[in-house]
């Protein structure tokens, strides 16, 4: 029997220069994390989708377990309010942290620091050192380059359908949430 799902950690934006479309999906993942009682971990931010989805959860009611680094804190870019806040010296260690803590991992749009961290989860799951849940919300279809790449790669050759088939990809926030608690 899998064991239950408690903490999902969610890869998203840091930029602030979004459209709203991005900001309220965020939002309504927060919610329906709150409300299926799952904490959220993440990378402590207090900007962007990060903040947008932390926010939310706060509002629901529900945890929140940022994981940041001491430079980011220097920068005053950590969310303060956070119910747990773990500081660490180095991007990698916040990333092996934030892997060691989710029992599955959800994706909102973002930029490369978003895609280094689906990426590095894809290859860990495609290794086995990992077998959680690796779930992409595609909002806006702000993904289709990824989906289009990632079938040019097993056209090709290059990618295996079973690597690629280990991201689900939905469309709204509450499916991801729903598909773990399913
Ligand atoms: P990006 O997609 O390039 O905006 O990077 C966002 C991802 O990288 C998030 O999931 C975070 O884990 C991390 N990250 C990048 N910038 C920050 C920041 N200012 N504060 C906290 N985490 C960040």
């Amino acid at each position: 029997m899998t064991p239950p799902i408690r903490r999902v950690t969610v890869y998203c934006a840091s930029s602030r220069n979004l459209d709203r479309v991005y900001v309220e999906a965020a939002a309504r993942l927060g919610v329906a994390l709150a409300r299926a009682k799952l904490v959220l971990v993440y990378g402590g931010g207090s900007v962007g989708l990060m903040g947008a989805v932390a926010e939310s959860v706060h509002r629901g009611g529900g945890r929140v377990h940022g994981v940041i680094t001491e430079k980011l804190v220097a920068m005053e870019l950590a969310r303060q309010t956070c119910d747990e806040l773990d500081v660490v010296s180095t991007m990698r260690l916040r990333k092996q942290r934030m892997e060691e803590l989710a029992d599955a991992f959800i994706t909102l749009p973002g930029g490369v620091g978003t895609y280094e961290e689906l990426f590095e989860m894809l290859v860990a799951r495609q290794f086995r050192d990992h077998d959680k849940p690796l779930l992409v919300v595609n909002v806006n279809d702000y993904f289709r380059p990824l989906l289009d790449m990632l079938q040019r790669g097993v056209d090709e050759g290059f990618i295996q359908p079973a690597t690629r088939d280990l991201l689900t990809f939905v469309t709204a926030p509450e499916e991801a949430v729903e598909r773990l608690m399913g």
